[in-house]
């Protein structure tokens, strides 16, 4: 099949949105005699004039290839999808060889490692906004699915039959919500009645990949949407029916109350979202509330530390890892860690240490990150967050005259916040 192909005078691309070393990838794949495109979620970007965060590359060459070609820039990785990383410092650009999919089976997708044309190679995608190639040589948009007006419209479309690409792979149910979310897209209809009909598949996915997707969201600046999107649509309840029936309640209203922060921090901040185990803490920090009132303020007493600890590992554990026994441990620990030293901040008998051990906790930067949110949604709590910053600083401070070695460069994980907590919130 011919695709439509769109002319420079076509679009209002703005190729300096285009990262350098993308360009710098696809040129040198082009010169060895490959074809090479920018495809998928930067594309749908640029048309939208939105900033894409990554800038993946789909061509003709196959792994050994790229291999060849970038040598120890380049990492062949994964075992469901053999890419390439080529990494450039910290930044890495994703290349993958066109591929073809059995896109009218309904079984569930294990294996998709079989090379393709690259009109193969789009047919395989999720929705037509999503399957555009472009050429940033000709600045020519390569349309094959019909995406292009789509994008224009506005309208999520599935490349195929909704029904059967939604059995193959259901977290594609996800990224559809995930699109709506952030992109203010409408579903088409075949797309919102294969979802209501597919939807009880979700719990065959891939768990790490549909955490991740949500996860993914969380930093956004669109979580509130999404959540929003996930429990409307029947979703929410199927992997967190916990946490669902929770944020029904007037207390899990709250919830959502952070979510609206933390998209502002987000799209505010948009290179440097908050460290996930904040994130995660947002969706925990009401119920936690809500069960130390139920099980002690409501009978009279007050839990010490050691009980409000146990407490924010039960509602862990009911709400997230019951249902979700793939939650990483790390995001679990340190959410039970946030959670707990916000009693200490704010300790339910009024009082306060005078000589507070545990500022010097490694973690105690991302406790005091998540109690300015809880003053973002509770300014009355702004003064007692101030008074705990500074003791924090002062304590971080170094001695006047007294020699440091200059600190070690560090590289941030991707789980990491890496903007200094003063400047994430303001
Ligand atoms: P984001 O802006 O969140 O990165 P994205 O669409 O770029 O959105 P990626 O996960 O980076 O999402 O995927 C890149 C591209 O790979 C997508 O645009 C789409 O073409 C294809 N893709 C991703 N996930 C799937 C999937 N589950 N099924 C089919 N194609 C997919
Ligand atoms: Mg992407």
């Amino acid at each position: 099949m011919l695709p439509k192909t769109y002319l420079a005078s076509d679009h209002d691309i703005d190729s300096r949105l285009i990262d350098e070393d993308a360009l710098y990838v696809i040129e040198t794949l082009r010169n060895a005699g490959h074809k090479a495109y920018l495809v998928g979620g930067s594309v749908r970007d640029l048309l939208t004039k939105k900033t894409p965060k990554d800038f993946d590359i789909s061509t003709s060459a196959k792994p050994e290839e790229i291999k060849a070609l970038f040598q120890r820039r380049c990492l062949l990785i994964g075992r469901r999808f053999r890419l390439a990383h080529i990494r450039f410092g910290h930044k890495v650009i994703e290349v993958a060889t066109f591929r073809s999919g059995d896109t009218d089976s309904q079984d569930l997708i294990t294996h998709d490692n079989r090379w393709g044309t690259e009109e193969e190679d789009v047919m395989r995608r999720d929705f037509t906004i999503n399957g555009l190639f472009y050429d940033p040589s000709s600045h020519i948009v390569i349309d094959y699915v019909g995406g292009w007006e789509d994008t224009r419209k506005g309208i999520l479309r599935s490349i195929g039959d909704p029904l059967n690409r939604f059995r193959q792979d259901p977290v594609r149910m996800i990224r559809i919500l995930k699109f709506i979310a952030r992109l203010g897209f409408k579903m088409s209809k075949d797309c919102a009645d294969a979802l209501q009909a597919c939807k009880t598949e979700i719990v065959k996915s891939s768990p790490s990949r549909l955490l991740e997707e949500v996860l993914k969201m969380m930093e956004s600046g669109f979580s509130f949407e999404f959540f929003k999107l996930l429990s409307a649509f029947g979703i929410l309840e199927l992997i967190f029916p916990d946490l669902y029936r929770f944020l029904k309640t007037k207390k899990g209203d709250e919830v959502y109350h952070y979510l609206r922060i933390i998209d502002q921090v987000h799209r505010k901040h948009p290179k440097a979202p908050l460290d996930r185990s904040i994130l995660v803490s947002c969706l925990l920090y009401p119920a936690l509330e809500q069960e130390i009132e139920n099980e002690y303020i409501a009978k009279g007493t007050k839990p010490h530390l050691g009980q409000i600890i146990f407490a924010s590992t039960d509602v862990i554990k009911n709400l997230i890892t019951h249902s979700f026994s793939h939650f990483p441990r790390r995001l679990t620990h340190l959410a039970s860690y946030i959670l707990s030293t916000q009693y200490r901040f704010t300790p339910l008998t009024g009082k306060r240490h005078a000589k507070p051990k545990f500022t010097s906790h490694k973690e105690f930067p991302l406790a005091l990150t998540f109690f300015k949110l809880r003053a973002v949604f509770n300014p009355t709590l702004t003064e007692t967050y101030e008074s705990w910053k500074k003791f924090h600083q002062q304590k971080t401070r170094p001695a006047r005259g007294a020699h440091h070695p200059p600190p070690k460069r560090r590289q941030a994980t991707d789980e990491e916040s890496t903007v200094p907590e003063k400047e994430a919130i303001s």
